[in-house]
């Protein structure tokens, strides 16, 4: 099969083309480049199966062609991270709308199957413990730049459900939760490597709030082996999926973990979200995914613990 990731050099694409390669696919990537890295993908590169192209989305042509080129299509290209978002939202709302139009335009004119990513961001401040696909998203106001990234990404969705009623065109959502994993960078704010980079050096490990808030992480492989089984069968189209792993674990938890895990003398400090973000900043008190639609279908479940992936963040930052 002949696959094209969109966003193929960032963090979660970069891992997906390295497991389609190792099925013996033919992969071709598109990335510009904004927060992907050629670091991500230098190890692929050789391989005559994989094809690497550094451009945007953006550019229709090119896009055209390498959707012709291609059966089935993963659009991971997006503007990720709390920090990102709180800073550029206008980067953020306008390259996740903007690309996933593009992408799906595209792929609708040569009836191409395409996965979009989204986020467990989408469910917002809701404290329906474990979120369902169905049930209803609870957003901030439009003044806390925050929810920015969740009513992008919703928009993804819409469009993609839209494309598929609509227009007949194959589309899967899956909404990806806290994936971490290697290669993952700490620069966009993401807890894990930040707290791995910071007890690696004996800086002070920065917990958010009180820490008391809670969120699952899920190993980046087995992100990926969700998205390929979703993207093997029929039945998925025009439906969204929670992706993740239900070990729930405190953010002050996880910094005990990791300053453990890595035998760092660093101390835990606490910092008020209006210092590490901006004022007024909301945070979601928990994030646990009810996962028992992906599970009925595909019969995937998370392999690998929150030990093991701090083992494996670990390893790959020394
Ligand atoms: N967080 C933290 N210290 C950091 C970075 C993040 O305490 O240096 C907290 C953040 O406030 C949130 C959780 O860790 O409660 C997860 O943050 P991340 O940005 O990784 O993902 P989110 O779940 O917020 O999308």
């Amino acid at each position: 099969m002949h696959y094209l990731i969109t966003g193929g050099a960032g963090f979660v694409g970069s891992h997906l083309g390295e497991e389609l390669l190792q099925r013996g696919h033919h992969v071709a990537i598109i990335d510009d480049l904004s927060t992907g890295t050629i670091h991500n993908i230098r190890h692929l590169k050789t391989n005559p199966r994989f094809e690497c192209v550094i451009d945007t989305c953006a550019n229709r042509p090119l896009l055209a062609e390498l959707v012709d080129g291609a059966d089935v299509i993963f659009h991971m290209a997006a503007a990720v991270g709390v920090r990102l978002i709180v800073e550029s939202p206008v980067r953020t709302i306008e390259t996740n709308i903007k690309l996933t139009e593009l992408v799906l335009e595209a792929a609708s004119k040569k009836r191409k199957p395409v996965f979009v990513a989204s986020t467990s961001e989408c469910y917002g401040k809701s404290l329906e413990i474990p979120f369902r696909e169905d049930q209803d998203l609870v957003l901030g106001p439009s003044s806390k730049g925050r929810w920015s990234y969740a009513c992008s990404k919703l928009i993804d969705e819409f469009l993609a459900i839209a494309y598929y009623r609509e227009r007949g065109l194959p589309t899967v959502v899956g909404r990806l939760f806290n994936t971490v994993g290697p290669r993952q960078t700490g620069q966009y704010g993401m807890v894990v490597p930040t707290f791995v980079k910071q007890a690696l050096s004996g800086a002070p490990v920065t917990v958010f709030g009180d820490g008391q808030q809670s969120r699952c992480f899920t190993h980046v492989r087995d992100v990926v082996r969700a998205l390929i089984l979703l993207m093997d069968r029929a039945d998925s189209y025009g439906e969204v999926f929670n992706i993740g792993n239900t070990e729930e674990v405190s953010i002050h938890g996880l910094a005990e973990q990791v300053v453990q895990r890595t035998q760092s003398t660093s101390p835990i400090v606490l910092v008020p979200y209006e210092k590490a973000y901006e004022p007024g900043f909301e945070d979601m008190p928990r994030r646990v995914p009810d996962i028992r639609k992906i599970q009925r279908l595909t019969g995937w479940t998370p392999t690998l613990g929150l030990s093991q992936i701090l083992d494996d963040v670990i390893a790959s930052f020394r």
